[in-house]
């Protein structure tokens, strides 16, 4: 399996292009798609694209890149409102929405051409975030980072829930590569040693 990782926009959300298999996977294209697209040949299909949320630097470039590649567009629905909504959303007068045709996740194993997915509902940054297994690598949007873990106080964060949700983290595979939605990757074995917010 191939992954590239391609900070982009404001906050410098990654965007991950993942090939496995034949199947190619864009996890949150959250700006430049014309960047984005440079990780693509001409002959490559997108199976799909993948929220791991619906924050504003998270989905910037979802539109034009399922326009492009007429592939679905996959989120939890508990974050659908964020993606019509730019307050909620956090993108105010940038005023990022998305309006292509959405796919929701299925909790558990979801199937996407010859792909595996492996879906973990885990609110407390948004009610709808989710971890997104593919193989030996976890893509963790805002939830998990490399020795930290996201926000609680925006709109439809909850402390509570992210506690439960970080619980369940703590008892993932060690081996599992985890890829954030900012900065470094890193693997849940490290995370559990130097993480402090996965010290309860
Ligand atoms: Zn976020
Ligand atoms: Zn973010």
């Amino acid at each position: 399996m191939e992954i590239h990782r391609i900070p982009v926009g404001l906050h410098q959300a990654n965007c991950y292009i993942v090939k496995n298999d034949g199947d190619v996977f864009i996890i949150d294209p959250g700006a430049r798609p014309e960047r984005i697209k440079t990780y693509l040949s001409q002959d490559e299909r997108v199976a799909a694209i993948l929220l791991t949320h619906g924050h504003f630097d998270h989905i910037g470039a979802v539109d034009e890149l399922a326009k492009e590649y007429k592939c679905p567009v996959y989120l939890h629905e508990e974050d659908e409102e964020l993606l019509k909504d730019s307050e909620l959303n956090y993108s105010q007068t940038r005023n990022v929405t998305v309006k292509s045709k959405l796919s929701f996740f299925t909790e558990g194993v979801l199937r996407i051409a010859s792909t595996e997915l492996h879906i973990l509902h885990a609110p407390g940054h948004t009610k709808g975030s989710v971890l997104i297994g593919i193989r030996n690598d976890l893509f963790t949007g805002d939830v998990l980072f490399k020795n930290s873990v996201g926000r609680t106080d925006l709109a439809g964060g909850s402390d509570r829930e992210m506690k439960n949700t970080l619980r369940i983290v703590k008892t993932l595979d060690k081996k599992l590569s985890v890829h954030p939605g900012h900065g470094e990757s890193t693997t849940i074995e490290s995370e559990l040693k130097t993480n402090p917010f996965l010290k309860f």
